[in-house]
């Protein structure tokens, strides 16, 4: 059976097809194939989200995963990434939850609030 799907690791996004044998077609650069065998096998994400600030008033701050997680456990990382509360003053790369749902993958932050 061969699968059809967009590469989503440049914003070229190339459209590529696999088979049951992991050959891949339409892929401008080989980036393309281990995309589309990695999504056969164990389809990752990274995601990005935001966190509420508690020491400051309708404040978010950014935040993602530092790796991938596995496509089936978004939903449940989100789940987790909206009890986590942090507080002020916080720098981009300080964890805010660490080894989220024991996946191995931190909850970092991405901006600074002062
Ligand atoms: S196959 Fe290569 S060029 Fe095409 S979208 Fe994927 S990364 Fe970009």
């Amino acid at each position: 059976m061969v699968k059809e799907l967009t590469c989503i690791i440049c914003p070229r996004g190339c459209r590529l097809t696999i088979d049951e044998n992991n050959n891949v077609t339409g892929n401008t650069c080989p980036r393309g194939k281990d995309y589309a065998i990695s999504e056969m096998t164990n389809p990752v994400r990274t995601i990005t989200s935001s966190v509420r600030v508690i020491n400051r008033e309708d404040t978010l701050v950014s935040v993602k995963t530092s790796g991938p997680i596995p496509k089936g456990k978004i939903m449940e990382v989100m789940a987790e990434i909206n009890k986590i509360a942090v507080k002020a003053p916080i720098k981009i790369g300080n964890i805010a939850k660490k080894d989220i749902l024991g996946l191995g993958v931190d909850i970092i932050i991405t901006k600074n609030i002062d």
